[in-house]
């Protein structure tokens, strides 16, 4: 049995294989994308260039979705694409607790991807709305992620690398500002 990643992690990894503001793109062959499937709980599996396909020509929706200005749009999109990808919503144990698993366990890898990513935005929106969902405040990412924070403060998608990155920024543009002063 799979064991698809808890709360909206696939959907939300997914999106950001492409880095937007680098124009970067992760799942860059068939393997990268057995790879991705893999490492969120898919076991062993084999994709094809069908399958990448199919996820890199959903991702931007499931960007899109998850940013957008009202919950009806999100969900009619993500409704959409959830039907498209023949899935099988089911409930499933995970670490004690059930949850549901939308994919097609023998459906091809492609689907079963889209329909759980889809399916994981549909639940986030169910229980939070979109509110939760965030862009990264770093000057150089766009990357989605979703803030559980109590009061939505959270503002870069991993705060180890991009709240790092930011912080450095700011203390070298002061340095210099400090710099620039003293020579005058
Ligand atoms: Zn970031």
């Amino acid at each position: 049995m799979a064991h698809y990643s808890t709360g909206a992690a696939l959907a939300i990894d997914l999106v950001n294989t492409y880095d937007v503001h680098a124009g970067e793109e992760l799942l860059d062959s068939a393997g990268a994308l057995a790879d991705f499937a893999e490492e969120h709980g898919f076991g062993r599996v084999t994709s094809t260039l069908d399958d990448l396909h199919r996820v890199k020509s959903v991702r931007p929706l499931l960007r899109e979705a998850s940013l957008a200005d009202d919950e009806a749009t999100a969900v009619a999109a993500l409704n959409d694409l959830l039907a498209s990808a023949s899935p099988r919503p089911r409930l499933v144990e995970e670490d004690g607790d059930w949850t549901f698993a939308f994919a097609d366990p023998n459906g091809e890898l492609g689907k079963q991807l889209v329909a759980e990513a889809a399916g994981q935005l549909l639940q986030e929106i169910r229980e939070n709305g979109l509110r939760r969902f965030s862009t990264c405040d770093s000057s150089t990412c766009e990357d989605v992620f979703v803030d559980k924070s109590r009061n939505h403060s959270r503002r870069y998608c991993t705060p180890d690398v991009c709240g790092n990155r930011e912080a450095q920024r700011a203390y070298r543009a002061r340095r210099a500002e400090q710099a620039d002063g003293g020579s005058d």
